[in-house]
């Protein structure tokens, strides 16, 4: 746990999100600022970076899980949805905690911005 991360915090109960999805090892919310019907953030419980991420390939494939967890919790999963991972600055990542975007409830353009 990072006492900085906003996502550590989130995960720990100790700065409120609206939680869709939980289990032991990751949990899905809103996004504070959606950019679609249904934006969700999904996140390992631990704090890893995007590098990190790389050494860890079970938490990896679970948030894939934990996602489409998520997506039949929100009502897209028929629907279809988006899962987006930014890395780096040229992708536009802020949060430095490793973390999922899921996409949905409208229709998705294709190449994104
Ligand atoms: P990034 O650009 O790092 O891939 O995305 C970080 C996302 O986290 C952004 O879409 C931003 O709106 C969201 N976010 C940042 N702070 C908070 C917060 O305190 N609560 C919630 N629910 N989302 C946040
Ligand atoms: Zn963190």
């Amino acid at each position: 746990m990072d006492a900085e991360c906003i996502f550590c915090r989130i995960a720990a109960g100790t700065v409120p999100a609206q939680i869709v999805y939980e289990d032991d090892d990751a949990v899905a919310f809103y996004d504070i600022h959606p950019v679609s019907p249904v934006h969700l953030v999904v996140v390992p419980r631990r704090h890893l970076t995007p590098e990190d991420g790389s050494q860890d390939e079970g938490i990896l494939g679970h948030l894939f899980v934990a996602a489409n967890r998520a997506a039949e919790a929100t009502g897209v999963a028929a629907s279809g949805y988006r899962l987006v991972v930014n890395i780096g600055e040229d992708a536009g990542q802020e949060v430095r905690h490793l973390h999922m975007h899921l996409l949905g409830g409208r229709h998705l353009g294709w190449p994104p911005g």
